[in-house]
C-alpha cells in the first residue's frame, strides 16, 4: 500500500514512513493511493470473530508490506488486550434499531485509546527495526495528553514528555498522566496557559537544531495512523448487526473529523452504510458547512464536550479531498483561500456529494444537559457530555427507522464527572480497575513558562535516560 498527499506535492509514502512522518512536506495530509476493498463473503466471514481479529482484517491491507503479518495480528492482540471490557467495543441496545457503540473501555476512558494503542505499539516496532528512538512531545488541555502516555508508556524506542497547564487540569486528568509509573513517560507541569503549553511545543519543533537533535516527534491526530485502527470499529458493529445483508448508519459526535473518516473509510471498504452522522456542539463548523456550503472560521466557545471544542476540523482535508476528484492542486488552492480568507465556499461538485452521504446535527450546552438528564431518567445510563451527542443525533437525524443506527460512545462518563453530575444529580463512579486512581502516587515537574528552561531541563533528562 503506498500513501500520497492530499497536497499532491510530498513524495508518495510507504505505511512506516507515513507513521514516522504524520503531516506531510507539502501541508498536506496522507491517505491511501487507493481503498482496499472487501467482498460480502470477506464481511461475514468476520462476523463473531473476536474484536482484535476484525482489527487485523481491517488494517491488514493498510500495513502490507512494511510489517509481517504475524507481527502485526501479536501487536494488535497485545493492544487491546488490556481493554476493561472483554468486547472491547461493546454495544448496547438504547432503543428500537438504536445502539450505542461504548469506545471508552481502554486505559484512559476515551475512544483515542482505540487507535493510540495501536500507534504506540507500531512506532516502538518500526523505529526499533531501524535502530532507531524518538522523543514524543506534545501539549495537551488535559483531555488527551493521557491516551499518548499510555499510547508511549513502557515502549523502548520512545521518550515521552507532555507539558500541560499547571493547576488548570481536573484532579482526574491530572492524575491520569502523573500517576503512570513508567521510566520514559515525563509529565511537565507548564506554569502558564494550555495555549502557552502549545507555544512552547510548538516553538521547540520550529528549533530546527533541537528538533533534529533530540528527534521530536508528535503522535498528533492528523497522523494516518491515527485513524486506521477506528475504521475496525465501524465494521465490527456493522457486521454484528447484520452487515452486508443489511445496511448501518453511524453517528458520531466529532471535533477534528477523525473518527468520522473513519466510518467513511469503512464505507470506501465496501461497507454498506446508509448514513453518515455528525454530532457537533456549538463549535458547528461542519454543521454550517453542511447546510450552507460555505466553510467558514469563527471563534472557539469553550463548552461541556471540550474534545469537540475546534475551530477547524484538520481531517475533514481527506474528504475533501476525495470531494475534489484527489485532485492535489485544486485542494491546495481551496485550502489556500480558505486559511486566507477564513471562509471558504464550495462549488456544487463538492456541496452536493457532501450533503448526500453526511447529515449535520449540533447541541448546545443546555440541550445536552437536558439530554443526558432525560437518558438517565429513561434509560438508567449516564452518558458524558460527548456521547450525548451522538446519541441525539443519531435520534434527530435517522432517516429510515428500519435501518440500524449506532451512536459512537467516546468517553466514559467518570472522564467527565462534574458535568455528569451537574446534569444527572449522579456522579459517575470510575471503573473499577481505576478505582484507586487517587491513592496512586504522582510523578511531574513543574516548569517556567520558558523556552529555553524547557529545552534544558528536556535535554538533561534524555541525558540522564540514556545514550542517544
Ligand atoms: C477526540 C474526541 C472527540 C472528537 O473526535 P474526532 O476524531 O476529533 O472527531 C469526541 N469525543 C471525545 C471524548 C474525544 O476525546
Amino acid at each position: 500500500m503506498k500513501y500520497i498527499s492530499t497536497r499532491g506535492q510530498a513524495p508518495d509514502l510507504p505505511f512506516d514512513d507515513v507513521l514516522l512522518t504524520g503531516l506531510a512536506r507539502d501541508g498536506g495530509l496522507y491517505v491511501p493511493d487507493q481503498w482496499p476493498t472487501f467482498s460480502d463473503d470477506d464481511w461475514r466471514a468476520m462476523r463473531g470473530l473476536p474484536y482484535w481479529e476484525i482489527a487485523v482484517r481491517v488494517m491488514q491491507p493498510y500495513v502490507a508490506g512494511t510489517i509481517p503479518e504475524a507481527d502485526f495480528a501479536d501487536m494488535v492482540r497485545d493492544a487491546y488486550a488490556g481493554f476493561g471490557h472483554r468486547a472491547v467495543a461493546p454495544m448496547k441496545q438504547m432503543g428500537d434499531n438504536l445502539w450505542l457503540m461504548e469506545l471508552f473501555h481502554g486505559p484512559t476512558l476515551a475512544f483515542k485509546d482505540m487507535a493510540m494503542q495501536i500507534l504506540g505499539r507500531l512506532f516502538d516496532y518500526v523505529l526499533t527495526q531501524r535502530g532507531e528512538t524518538v522523543t514524543i512531545v506534545g501539549a495537551t488541555s488535559g483531555d488527551t495528553g493521557s491516551a499518548a502516555i499510555e499510547a508511549c508508556r513502557d515502549r523502548e524506542a520512545i521518550e515521552c514528555f507532555i507539558l500541560y497547564p499547571h493547576g488548570r487540569v481536573s484532579d482526574v486528568q491530572r492524575r491520569q498522566m502523573t500517576t503512570v509509573p513508567s521510566d520514559n513517560v515525563h509529565c511537565i507541569a507548564l506554569e502558564g496557559t494550555f495555549d502557552d503549553c502549545q507555544d512552547a511545543v510548538k516553538a521547540m519543533f520550529n528549533d530546527i537544531a533541537f528538533r533534529d537533535a533530540k528527534r521530536l516527534s508528535a503522535v498528533n491526530s492528523i497522523n494516518w495512523a491515527r485513524i486506521m485502527p477506528q475504521i475496525a470499529y465501524y465494521v465490527a458493529a456493522a457486521v454484528n448487526l447484520g452487515a452486508p445483508e443489511r445496511k448501518v448508519s453511524f453517528a458520531v459526535p466529532t471535533g477534528n473529523f477523525g473518527n468520522i473518516f473513519a466510518a467513511y473509510a469503512a464505507g470506501k471498504m465496501g461497507l454498506p452504510i446508509e448514513q453518515y452522522i455528525i454530532g457537533s456542539n456549538s463549535n458547528d463548523i461542519l454543521t454550517r458547512t453542511l447546510e450552507t456550503g460555505t466553510m467558514s472560521m469563527v471563534p472557539v466557545v469553550p463548552t461541556t464536550s471540550p474534545s469537540m471544542d475546534i475551530q477547524i476540523s484538520s481531517n475533514f482535508e481527506r474528504l475533501l479531498f476525495d470531494l475534489y476528484g484527489r485532485d492535489g492542486a485544486s485542494l491546495t488552492e481551496a485550502m489556500t483561500a480558505f486559511r486566507a480568507e477564513g471562509s471558504l465556499t464550495f462549488g456544487s461538485n463538492q456541496w452536493e456529494p457532501m450533503k448526500a452521504q453526511f447529515t449535520g446535527f449540533r447541541m448546545d450546552d443546555i440541550q445536552s444537559k437536558q439530554a443526558t438528564n432525560q437518558i438517565h431518567q429513561q434509560t438508567g445510563e449516564l452518558l458524558d457530555p460527548h456521547s450525548i451527542i451522538g446519541l441525539k443525533a443519531a435520534e434527530a437525524c435517522r432517516a429510515n427507522p428500519s435501518v440500524p443506527v449506532v451512536a459512537m460512545a467516546t468517553a466514559h462518563p467518570a472522564k467527565f464527572p462534574a458535568a455528569v453530575e451537574e446534569a444527572t444529580g449522579v456522579h459517575p463512579a470510575l471503573p473499577p480497575r481505576m478505582s484507586d486512581l487517587f491513592e496512586r502516587p504522582e510523578r511531574f515537574t513543574v516548569q517556567a513558562n520558558d523556552l529555553a528552561g524547557l529545552q534544558s531541563h528536556i535535554s538533561d533528562v534524555l541525558t540522564m535516560r540514556g545514550p542517544s
